[in-house]
């Protein structure tokens, strides 16, 4: 691994990867407020909900401020908490938002300032121009659960994602060990930066300056499929089929056991070599979403890896808010583990 040159990165990755830092020093304090309190669900004026807006409107203020040309396609919207029954968590998001960014933006923001940031992500993205493509707390369970969770960052310019960047505030900085079966929550976390024909850097969430402190990264090259790892989601996920996942592993000849993560959090994992698979099987009525995978996407590539819907498809991030996939996601450590992996998926299904 050697140190990565920043200058080769663009700009607007820079101002990306500070929104990231942010983000995560906010849901790192709430997460931690919340592990001391009660569980929650996500439908109320929860903590978790406070930390997905507040994230979102962090993230979507420094990006305004520094990018004003370059539009934002978001996972949460204001509509519900401008409501006379949203004043509660209206004032508290805002109050969360301004404690994260008073020092930086110099003033407090208004509540109206706060709801227009979110709402900023409302477009629908699309194949011309710039935009980003933001999660701003992708992995909810794990959030709660007090698991991994990942703040995800895409940057899309005519219709290809060029950029990402993956901040995970739970995520060690040690590899993953072979025969382990989910990882630990660790401090500060780990931030993944790629961008197009760079490569893929990871660094401490809370670097001064992560694009100057990271290490490159690159994927592992397993040579023989059978020895070859995997991770997939949580039972609790909507997206996890750890039944066909089993069948696929065993007609690979794999014995390691898989690795259960939650949320993006995995392609940061996939990228930097930990393990060898990501899959991905969700029901056939479920809709991925665009901001659940564009981030992990490129920070899989520039480390190498390969990454395709089911049946080897390329992803397409510029249809607007949902991505059209046949049978499932996966992302490998190389080209020819995709391949015996695709050759698998068609005996098996
Ligand atoms: P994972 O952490 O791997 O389970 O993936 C997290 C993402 O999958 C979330 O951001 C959701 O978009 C989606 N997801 C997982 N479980 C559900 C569910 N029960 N209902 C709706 N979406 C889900
Ligand atoms: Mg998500």
């Amino acid at each position: 691994m050697r140190a990565t040159r920043a200058e080769d990165y663009p700009e607007p990755m820079a101002h990306a990867a500070r929104a990231v830092r942010l983000a995560g020093a906010l849901c790192r304090k709430i997460q931690f407020d919340l592990q001391r309190g009660e569980k929650v669900s996500k439908s109320d004026d929860s903590p978790v909900t406070v930390a997905d807006f507040a994230a979102q409107a962090v993230v979507s203020c420094v990006l305004a401020e520094s990018c004003p040309a370059i539009g934002l396609v978001a996972e949460e919207n204001a509509s519900d908490m401008r409501q006379p029954s949203g004043a509660v968590l209206r004032a508290r998001v805002t109050e969360v938002v301004n404690e994260t960014l008073r020092d930086v933006l110099g003033r407090a923001l208004s509540e109206g300032e706060v709801m227009d940031a979110i709402d900023r992500g409302m477009s629908d993205g699309g194949k011309t121009g710039s935009f980003w493509i933001l999660d701003p707390i992708d992995g909810t369970k794990g959030f709660i659960n007090g698991r991994q969770y990942a703040i995800a960052l895409a940057l899309m310019e005519d219709g290809e994602v060029t950029g990402g960047v993956l901040g995970c505030p739970n995520m060690p900085s040690d590899t993953i060990p072979r025969g382990a079966t989910e990882i630990p929550t660790s401090s500060p976390g780990c931030i993944f930066i790629a961008y197009r024909g760079c490569g893929t850097t990871v660094g401490a969430l809370d670097a001064r300056e992560p694009l100057h402190e990271g290490v490159k990264v690159t994927t592992e090259r397993v040579v023989d499929s059978s020895e070859a790892t995997y991770m997939e989601s949580w039972g609790d996920s909507i997206v996890a089929d750890h039944g066909f996942t089993n069948s696929l592993s065993a007609a690979m000849g794999m014995t390691s056991p898989p690795v259960r993560i939650d949320s993006m959090a995995k392609y940061g994992a996939l990228a930097r070599g930990d393990t060898n698979m990501y899959l991905r099987f969700p029901p056939a009525s479920y809709r991925e979403k665009v901001w659940d995978h564009a981030a992990g996407a490129i920070v899989v590539q520039e480390a190498g890896g390969v990454i395709t819907d089911g049946v080897g498809n390329p992803l397409d991030f510029s249809n607007g808010r949902f991505l059209d996939i046949d049978i499932g996601i996966v992302a490998t450590s190389t080209p020819a583990l995709h391949a015996t992996l695709l050759e698998t998926i068609a005996k098996v299904r």
